[in-house]
């Protein structure tokens, strides 16, 4: 059954379950449901990734809202099994041997995904290579680039070493991925066959019948660009040579040589494709908007909720358009316990007790500058006016910060800091430590999920997606999934219009923002959750009904092996059934 998959998944991070700490946000989440739908739809995928064995980390938050960060320790043997295939790469002359733990991914039927995860921290290396495997994005620039050597080069090789030897599509997410590319290039020629001119070319167009590619990033600086010199002491001067004849320039840009290589590309969402497009003129990329895997982000009330009126919707998550069909009274029971599941977790493990009647607003995800976590908070006279006219409210916060940024650490200081100045007119929790578990009992335990980041700088976004599947609808700038899932007043409400604010100062563009996310928190989205229940409970429906039946990853991956993977394949790229 492995040697058979067709596709491989190459990604820096896949979010395989909460304990297994290998992923550190939107990306690795969408890695993850990305292959637990190909698992229950019967795609023959297989998945590749590193090895996290300090994992991302764990999140401390001190008094001010401080964070510190500690490594994680797991057990990578309790949750994965040790293959005995073997690899090697060579990175600065020196050969790294490469191993690879398996994870399954059971689909709804039973087919496998199978996810390895290669390690390198093995005896008969150097000490420094060891520590390859330690820490997801980080260390310096050079450690950046040995792991994606590693991924996309160790990827390719650990694969054929394992004997899967049909695969047809590699799907690279993300630039980090674009290393592959050399394999498949050196594959193609055979090994030491010196890749030139006409036999290069021929090479590349062989190479990029096979590679498909996914970019995630909607701004220039955040795509993975390398010196020269870096590659060149990393790979040698022969891989720089083809690096180069392939159409690089002085800096090694991982995202144009996966965009130069394959056949398929696309961004993460409607506006994201066309921003993309913006930005690589050159290339036609498409866009396959983001999902989330509805069995992995359902809470228990609801799972009951659509068990009872939409049987089969885990394998067939388009039919939850049929929640039309649900009571309002029956989506309201299940929305009270989901919010009380949460707001129980909230006092096990923090100890405090919130308002089980009070409107309470969700924010989770990587705390970074361009999300604006603090944007509610813009002008706290107002937020309490607000609030003492209409009725209490209670903000949730939750994620972690790269270690290495700054601005994303001010962020929840700042977020401390209001909590404080707020006091009981509307509180305000942190939640530390945010990863699956979390993000589960969030998305589906606030009243209002709430995003505010600068557009277009969400890609797509998937927080918002969870919240929908849970019948939460979203209060969020138009920007990312939100283009396509917004409808006024029947999936949630848009904060402003949908428009460039990139020509506007950063403090007046926030201002603008802030007023239109208390203007829409004032108009609508207050007396809506206090004196019109029932409104309210038709648009939770409806965040169902409309959005969870398309923005999930089964729909994606369908889209994918329509449109990515070879149309007139497709049907065969699925196994199987029953
Ligand atoms: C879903 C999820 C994310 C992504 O959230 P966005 O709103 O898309 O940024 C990040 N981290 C975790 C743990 C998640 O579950």
């Amino acid at each position: 059954m492995t040697e058979s998959a067709r596709i491989a998944y190459l990604s820096m991070e896949i979010a395989l379950e909460d304990a297994i700490p290998t992923y550190s946000g939107g990306l690795g989440v969408l890695a993850g449901d990305t292959l637990r739908a190909a698992a229950d739809l019967g795609v023959p995928m297989v998945g590749v990734s590193l090895l996290y064995r300090r994992g991302h980390f764990e999140q401390t938050l001190d008094a001010e809202g401080r964070q510190s960060e500690r490594p994680v320790s797991w057990s990578v043997e309790r949750h994965l099994d040790l293959v005995d295939a073997k690899a090697s790469i060579e990175l600065e002359g020196r050969l790294v041997e490469i191993r690879a733990w398996r994870y399954c991914i059971r689909g709804a039927t039973g087919h496998i995904v199978p996810t390895y995860l290669l390690d390198v921290d093995l005896p008969v290396n150097d000490a420094q290579d060891r520590e390859l495997t330690g820490t997801l994005y980080g260390g310096e620039e050079g450690y950046r680039l040995r792991q994606e050597v590693l991924l996309g080069i160790g990827g390719v090789r650990m694969l054929r070493a394992l004997g899967y030897d049909e695969l047809e599509r590699f799907h690279l997410n993300e630039g980090h991925a674009a290393f592959a590319v050399l394999a498949l290039l050196e594959e193609q020629a055979g090994p030491g066959t010196p890749l030139t001119g006409p036999l290069l070319e021929r090479c590349h167009g062989e190479v990029r019948r096979h590679c498909v590619f996914t970019t995630h990033t909607p701004v220039p600086a955040g795509h993975d660009v390398f010196p020269q010199e870096l590659v060149e002491q990393t790979l040698g001067a022969e891989s720089l040579r083809i690096l180069h004849e392939l159409g690089a320039r002085e800096q090694i840009n991982l995202t144009a040589l996966a965009l130069r290589s394959s056949r398929f590309i696309n961004g993460v969402a409607m506006r994201h494709g066309e921003v993309s497009r913006d930005m690589f003129p050159r290339y036609p990329i498409r866009s396959i908007t983001n999902g989330i895997h509805p069995a992995t982000w359902i809470s228990p009330p609801f799972r009951e909720l659509f068990d009872q009126h939409i049987p089969g919707w885990e394998r067939d998550p388009l039919s939850l358009r049929y929640a039309v069909g649900i009571a309002l009274e029956d989506i309201d029971v299940a929305r009270r316990r989901a919010k009380g599941l949460l707001l129980d977790a909230i006092e096990r493990s923090l100890g405090v007790s919130l308002d089980r009647t009070a409107l309470t607003i969700g924010f989770a995800r990587r705390s970074t500058a361009y999300k604006r976590a603090t944007l509610v908070f813009h002008d706290l006279e107002r937020l309490r006016s607000l609030v003492a006219q209409q009725g209490p409210l209670q903000l949730i916060f939750s994620g972690k910060a790269h270690p290495a940024d700054t601005a994303g650490k001010q962020n929840i200081e700042a977020i401390f800091r209001a909590a404080r100045k707020l006091g009981e007119n509307v509180r305000v929790v942190y939640v530390p430590n945010y990863g699956m578990n979390w993000g589960r009992l969030l998305c589906a335990g606030a009243d209002v999920w709430l995003n505010n980041p600068i557009p277009p700088l969400e890609a797509s976004g998937t927080s918002g997606m969870k919240a929908a599947l849970n019948g939460v609808p979203s209060l969020s700038v138009i920007d990312g999934w939100w283009v396509e899932g917004h409808i006024e007043n029947v999936t949630g409400w848009a904060i402003g219009e949908d428009g460039d604010t990139n020509h506007l100062a950063a403090a007046v563009r926030d201002a603008l923002h802030a007023s239109a996310l208390y203007d829409k928190l004032e108009s609508h989205v207050l007396p809506c959750f206090y004196s019109e229940r029932e409104r309210f409970l038709e648009i939770c429906r409806s965040s169902i009904a409309q959005n969870a039946s398309f923005f999930n990853t089964h729909r994606m991956v369908i889209q994918y092996l329509y449109n990515a993977y070879g149309h007139a394949r497709a049907h065969q790229l699925v196994e199987e059934t029953s």
